[in-house]
């Protein structure tokens, strides 16, 4: 017999994957998680039936959201993650030779457990001495903590639910805080295509509160339309402008210097979102 997976992404649109084999299933205290594995994407990480990260495509995702901003800031030593429990983040983020702590506070540990037992590629550098982990609210954590890092990276679910409250204004204004004077946040902010008054919203509630706003796009096969946007916020450094002569000092499969700055050309379409 045939098992699909149907991702319902809008109302009226859904994607479908057909399954080898479903290597876990759990309610946790904050949602439904599922790691399954597919013919097309290999294992995935599914939440709440939304597809979260997959082995074939998830270097796009990780790659983009880590190293855009820490090319951008000139020496990137102090890194939070909020969310990210599958650890594809931390793994990117521990690439730059400059990173001294990176810190992942995740709401729901289940995620790290079970990513950690059968999403190996991606949970691998949970372990490294410069991760520390802290469970809980990504919210509190900002609040409590004042001009302390040097990058936020803000890894979350869809707007929704537990993660709602990482895609607004307020929220913004309380990362200002917590980075550094030279720091720098980026965000994954969804599908032009299909959200496009999230990118609008975020973009304008990020220009705010950041003297430098820009959104950068990446093509991801397993996010609803595979096309991505992520919003980047900044205190001092242009992230659109970076200087590009240096060779990189570690591999990567989608990220490279040339594709920093192209990924900050917009079409028309979404230029007219964020106007
Ligand atoms: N790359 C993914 C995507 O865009 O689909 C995100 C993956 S990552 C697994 C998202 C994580 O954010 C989830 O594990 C979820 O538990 C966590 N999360 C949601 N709300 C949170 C909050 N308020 N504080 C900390 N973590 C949160």
């Amino acid at each position: 017999m045939d098992m699909w997976l149907k991702e319902g992404q809008l109302e009226d649109t859904a994607m479908t994957y057909k399954i080898k084999e479903t290597i876990c299933r759990k309610k946790t205290p904050y949602q439904d998680l599922a790691i399954v594995d597919t013919y097309a994407f290999g294992r995935m990480l599914i939440l709440d039936g939304i597809v979260q990260t997959t082995i074939k495509d998830e270097y796009v995702y990780h790659e983009m959201i880590s190293h855009i901003p820490l090319f951008t800031h000139p020496n990137p030593e102090k890194i939070l993650v909020v969310g990210g429990g599958d650890g594809g983040t931390i793994r990117e983020v521990l690439k730059h030779p400059s990173v001294k702590k990176a810190i992942l506070c995740e709401i729901d540990k289940v995620v790290i457990d079970e990513c950690r037992n059968h999403l190996k590629e991606i949970s691998c550098s949970l372990d490294d001495p410069r991760c520390e982990i802290f469970v809980g609210d990504g919210i509190n954590y900002v609040h409590e903590h004042k001009n302390e890092f040097d990058v936020i990276i803000i890894d979350s679910t869809d707007p929704f639910g537990a993660a709602e409250g990482l895609f607004g204004g307020s929220f913004y204004k309380e990362i200002y805080e917590a980075l550094k004077d030279e720091g720098i946040f980026v965000a994954q902010t969804e599908s032009p295509f299909f959200l496009p008054h999230v990118v609008k919203k975020v973009f304008s509630d990020s220009k705010n509160v950041f003297p430098i706003t820009k959104l950068f796009m990446a093509a991801i096969p397993t996010y609803p339309s595979g096309y991505w946007s992520f919003t980047i916020g900044s205190k001092k450094y242009n992230p659109s402008s970076i200087d590009i002569s240096e060779n990189l000092s570690f591999e990567t499969k989608y990220y490279t210097k040339e594709l920093h700055k192209a990924s900050f050309v917009l079409p028309r379409f979404i230029e007219d979102i964020l106007k």
